[in-house]
């Protein structure tokens, strides 16, 4: 009936908990990051280890999950195009409801989408850990908060090299003037 895999890394089997409100369980793992968890921009590397402190509560109405996961993100700077790689850290909470209330409260033509629930008191924290990571980048990831780009005539990273200009360049509208006075000489 459930379409979760109770031996996939997010997983998780809140069965201990008897649906006995006020038991609670500390869990801590290590799961390998899913494909795409991130934005296009700056994400965690497939498979790279994401570590995660929960807590699982049992409420009247399903099971709270309150957590943090730590994992490094890879990607490069919106300006400069140089990689970056840097910890993050998230945190999220969220009430899996039990999968059986919804039948009995609401009846099965109102699916609420906005709300998570219990697949056979297991529960999937891919979503919630998706989320948390993306609301966490930046849309426009920096090297550095200030990082002045690239140099639009040569593409030299201006970073390294705060001191970068041109002296040799010629202004188009002086070179073309540069070009008349060997004849004005003549
Ligand atoms: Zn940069
Ligand atoms: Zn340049």
């Amino acid at each position: 009936m459930t379409s979760l895999d109770p031996r996939a890394p997010l997983v998780l089997d809140t069965r201990e908990l008897g649906r006995r409100p006020g038991s609670q369980r500390e869990v801590t793992l290590t799961a390998p990051a899913p494909a795409d968890l991130g934005i296009e921009v700056l994400s965690v590397t497939e498979g790279s280890p994401v570590d995660i402190d929960l807590r699982l509560e049992a409420v009247m109405e399903g099971v709270l999950v309150t957590g943090t996961a730590t994992a490094v993100v890879e990607g490069e700077c919106a300006r400069c195009l140089e990689p970056i790689r840097e910890d993050i850290e998230v945190t999220f909470q969220e009430l899996f409801e039990y999968d059986d209330t919804r039948h009995r409260e609401r009846g099965d033509s109102e699916e609420d989408d906005e709300t998570s629930r219990l697949e056979d008191d297991l529960l999937d924290l891919e979503p919630l850990l998706r989320e948390a990571v993306v609301l966490a980048l930046p849309f426009q990831p920096l090297c550095q908060p200030d990082c002045p780009g690239l140099c639009p005539d040569c593409g030299a990273r201006l970073a390294d090299d705060p001191d970068h200009a041109h002296e040799g360049a010629i202004d188009p509208r002086w070179s073309a003037l540069a070009e008349l006075n060997p004849e004005d000489q003549n």
